[in-house]
């Protein structure tokens, strides 16, 4: 598949033809599941979308029933943004429903496959986004992450997928599932395309209240020389597989190579960052949620007054993980239990903010894991706990709000890749991507 970067440089009548072979290797591979329709706006480069970012005239469902036939009215401001850079929208691609989930197991589509094991997961819940470009049927994709939707899956299926700060990249027209995590963000083939894609959709934007109106651009200035002081975290790592370990090992070494000086951190003990991000999420998709009522959006389901309407509708259009996390995100807001759990994760999630701030006083960067193991086989996550706890090693990016970028690293004995993450400190996208460009070239990954 060529890069992003190639085809912003192919003729019209090239980009013409590439995008018609597109078409017909997407069609040659439907087993994947990663598309979900393959609609084209415009003539520029194609960027596969997830099913939560609105395109005008396009459906837009959030991989649910409840949204099933609903047709976005206008574009998400990254989607302008895409175009008037030249590029495209093209597909949709598959997700978990409302981008809940670590899988893509609980879309109304069905399941994606990952395109290194057909009988495993992509990851979630951009694992259409994910599947699509480790398949070599997408150039690059478009993703949200509220607690590693993004980094999870590209590690899953081999690619770069990167977590801007939060407030970089506008969300009006991202269907909300936790606003105070949520970002879009790129899913690529390498650091490059990454970097590019990431200057293309970020930026300020009127319509975004919690945007940070920032416009400063990484590409001009990228250079993958800079010597950079990395901080690694033994302990932090240590329930993570022999796999992961691994491919920890092998980057360190790689850094050391490239120059960059190493240095030993702590974290916290990650358990907590589990309870502080499902208590704040919930909490947040419930309130998010209440919009889906069967009147205002999507599907309605007639009961015999309005009430009747609101159950039926919402009994039917949600599946279970999204009827859990309302009734979680309930019970952590209802009155009695405010104290004692949401306000209880709102200081966790300050106490680890100062943590990374701490770390980031040392350091330009931090490697970590993305998950704790490759991509899991299908129904291997399937009870909720164990599928929570997977998400250990992405969720206190988002809960601090910082950039985080997700790159293969090796493959296991099995052909399965492992990602690992770098972070870096609030809007300093900067060495993220120059650190990241660095590793990226000592590894050299195919
Ligand atoms: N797996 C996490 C969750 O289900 C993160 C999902 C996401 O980032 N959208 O909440």
């Amino acid at each position: 598949m060529i890069t992003l970067k190639e085809a912003l440089n192919l003729s019209k009548d090239a980009l013409t033809q590439f995008k018609k072979e597109l078409q017909a290797e997407i069609e040659a591979n439907p087993e994947l599941n990663a598309y979900i329709d393959t609609n084209s706006l415009g003539d520029g480069v194609p960027i596969a979308i997830k099913d939560n970012i609105q395109v005008k005239n396009w459906s837009v469902t959030s991989g649910s029933k409840i949204l099933k036939g609903y047709i976005a009215p206008y574009n998400a401001t990254v989607i302008n943004k895409l175009l008037d850079a030249g590029l495209s929208p093209y597909g949709r691609v598959n997700m978990d429903e409302f981008a809940m989930g670590s899988t893509t197991e609980s879309s109304c589509y069905g399941k994606t496959q990952n395109p290194h094991a057909s009988d495993r997961v992509p990851g979630g819940s951009s694992g259409g986004s994910a599947a699509a470009v480790g398949a070599g049927l997408a150039i690059a994709a478009l993703g949200s992450d509220t607690g590693g939707s993004i980094r999870q899956p590209a590690a899953f299926c081999g690619i770069v997928g990167m977590k801007p700060t939060y407030g970089r990249v506008s969300r009006y027209g991202l269907g909300a599932y936790a606003s105070s995590l949520d970002q879009i963000g790129p899913m690529t083939q390498n650091v490059e395309d990454a970097a590019i894609l990431y200057d293309i959709i970020s930026g300020s934007d009127q319509k975004d209240s919690t945007n940070a109106q920032k416009d400063d651009k990484v590409t001009p200035h990228l250079n993958s020389e800079r010597k950079l002081r990395i901080a690694v975290l033994p302990k932090y790592i240590e329930n993570a597989s022999d796999d992961v370990k691994n491919a920890y090992t092998k980057a360190i070494k790689a850094l050391k190579n490239a120059g960059h000086t190493i240095v030993e951190k702590e974290m916290m003990d990650a358990k907590y960052d589990i309870s502080a991000y499902y208590i704040t999420a919930t909490a947040e998709a419930t309130t998010n949620l209440a919009r889906y009522d069967g009147i205002r959006y999507g599907n309605r389901v007639e009961g015999k007054n309005l009430e009747e309407t609101f159950i039926n509708t919402r009994s039917e259009g949600f599946g279970d993980e999204v009827k859990r996390r309302i009734l979680l995100g309930n019970f952590v807001l209802s009155s009695g239990y405010y104290e004692a759990y949401y306000v209880k994760a709102q200081k966790t999630r300050h106490i680890i903010k100062d943590e990374y701030a701490k770390i980031f006083e040392d350091v330009d960067l931090i490697l970590s894991p993305v998950a704790p193991t490759v991509a899991p086989k299908f129904g291997e996550l399937a009870k909720p706990m164990d599928m929570y706890l997977s998400d250990i090693y992405t969720i206190s990016v988002n809960l601090a709000g910082l950039p985080a970028l997700s790159l293969p690293i090796m493959k296991n004995n099995e052909g399965m890749p492992i990602g690992l993450q770098l972070i870096a400190s609030a809007y300093d996208e900067q060495t993220l991507f120059d650190g990241s460009l660095s590793l990226e070239k000592e590894l050299n990954y195919k």
